[in-house]
């Protein structure tokens, strides 16, 4: 037999080829192609990490630094027999000491199937392949077809040519809309609508991040520092879902930031705090739209690549549990006061009132929230909360009691203390005007009358729209 590093040694060697029939005697030949092909795909990860070894399969040294396999990735055919030859012959390797490593695969991941509508036949009940319909009706049956939802395939005609997509879209909207459409595990479906969409609305970031708005200042206002917030945050979030592979979910949050950007490129803008969240929301993006976002971190100035940029960090004293809290508190105020507009179906308000909740009643909520933490026995708990000054309000703290009690979430996690809400609010009210068009005010449960007011609680503000 010749060992000569190409070809198959076996189809050298005529003693091993020529052989007699088992059976009747004549002469055989033997079956030369013996080597399954998982016997490479079983080992190939060693020998990646050690593809200049000539003498030995691979070394002990570099396998031990990279192996494990930080993540598979394959389709759910691969999930029993590559795995299980796979963990086979690394096990196999680790008995008979060519290495230390136990399990090839530290992360798992299924990819799901692309999908897209195709024609169905009811009566037939089944998928009909492109000779077997014409028009809108089915030619077996003769029976009108309806679409249907199945796995991409040559037979069925359902698959969408890469190529005609990248000529007419391009391979970023391409991309994007593969990993928007859903977290790699789950299955996709396609859409043409749904590409044509993608496209428009890469068109109009790829303008809004290369574009500084006209107007811009120095000075720092609440609208600066909530789009300072949600950029960090944003980074934070998407950070974190890119790690988990939640490709989907990472370009949600990077689209939160793009949609904020969009509707505060039209206000007086901080130039400082826009370029930071405009440059964030790019290198955010370049895993998924590379091209593009290279492009827009050409067009606004660098004269390296964004590929080489450093990852934007979140800084921690901007979204800490705080500012968490006292922008979510903003955001469930305006979604209120959108829900009274349209339920109560007015057209244009003439004034929003927001009532902070009295003063003790964020005492009662601090302190509701530390023993509620000891016990959940409702006596108990109302028993230490007479034992204090809210004794005068009895009736009134045994009612909110109930509340807390029946939902713990409406007590807030964090005790910004009537002055701290109050002053937030006020100084957030630009962003509530901009949004509603019409004047924001801000009272004092304590100082009012309004029988409405009374309703509030500590980060739930009370509302009133004035006509
Ligand atoms: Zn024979
Ligand atoms: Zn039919």
């Amino acid at each position: 037999m010749e060992f000569t590093g190409s070809g198959n040694p076996l189809a050298t060697s005529s003693s091993f080829i020529n052989t007699t029939c088992p059976e009747c005697g004549a002469p055989a030949h033997r079956e030369t192609d013996t080597m399954d092909t998982f016997v490479d795909s079983s080992w190939y990860f060693f020998k990646y990490c050690s593809p200049f070894s000539e003498q030995v399969p691979f070394d002990k040294e570099p396998v031990s630094y990279w192996m494990p396999v930080d993540q598979y990735i394959g389709g759910i055919e691969h999930a029993i027999l590559h795995l299980l030859y796979a963990r086979f012959f690394t096990k196999a390797l680790r008995d008979i000491g060519l290495s230390k490593i136990d399990e090839p695969f530290s992360r798992l991941l299924c990819q799901g199937m692309v999908n897209k509508e195709a024609p169905y036949c009811e009566l037939c009940n089944r998928f009909l392949p492109p000779d077997d319909y014409e028009g809108s009706s089915c030619s077996v049956c003769g029976n009108e077809y309806k679409l249907k939802s199945a796995k991409m395939s040559k037979s069925l005609g359902n698959v969408i040519d890469p190529r005609i997509l990248m000529d007419n879209y391009g391979a970023d909207t391409s991309r994007f809309f593969i990993l928007f459409g859903s977290n790699p595990e789950r299955e996709l479906e396609w859409s043409n609508a749904g590409i044509e969409s993608v496209y428009k609305s890469l068109e109009k970031s790829f303008h809004l991040l290369i574009e500084m708005p006209g107007s811009v200042k120095d000075t720092i206002d609440a609208r600066d520092n909530y789009i300072n917030f949600i950029t960090h945050k944003s980074i934070r979030d998407a950070t974190h879902n890119f790690e988990e592979l939640k490709l989907k979910d990472a370009i949600t949050h990077i689209m939160i930031l793009i949609d904020e950007l969009s509707t505060y490129s039209k206000t007086h803008v901080n130039k400082d705090i826009y370029n930071e969240a405009r440059m964030t929301a790019t290198v955010l993006l370049s895993p998924v739209i590379p091209h593009l976002c290279e492009e827009v971190w050409e067009l606004t100035g660098h004269d390296d690549f964004i590929i080489s940029a450093r990852w934007p960090i979140c800084d921690e004293t901007v979204v800490n549990e705080m500012n968490e809290f006292k922008w979510n508190l903003l955001s469930d105020l305006s979604d209120d006061i959108r829900e009274i507009i349209k339920v109560a179906r007015i057209t244009s308000p003439k004034r929003i009132r927001i009532y902070s909740a009295a003063g003790w009643k964020f005492r009662l909520a601090a302190l509701f929230k530390q023993e509620f933490a000891k016990t959940k026995d409702r006596g108990q708990i109302m028993k230490t909360l007479m034992s204090t000054d809210l004794k005068r309000y009895g009736k009134q703290v045994n009612q909110i009691l109930g509340k807390y009690l029946n939902d713990p979430a409406l007590a807030p996690y964090v005790d910004m203390g009537l002055d701290g809400e109050f002053s937030f609010l006020n100084e957030a009210a630009l962003i509530l005007e901009s949004g509603f068009n019409c004047a924001i005010e801000f009272y004092k449960e304590d100082d009012s009358h309004e029988k409405k007011a009374a309703g509030a609680l500590p980060g739930r503000p009370a509302i009133i729209i004035d006509l």
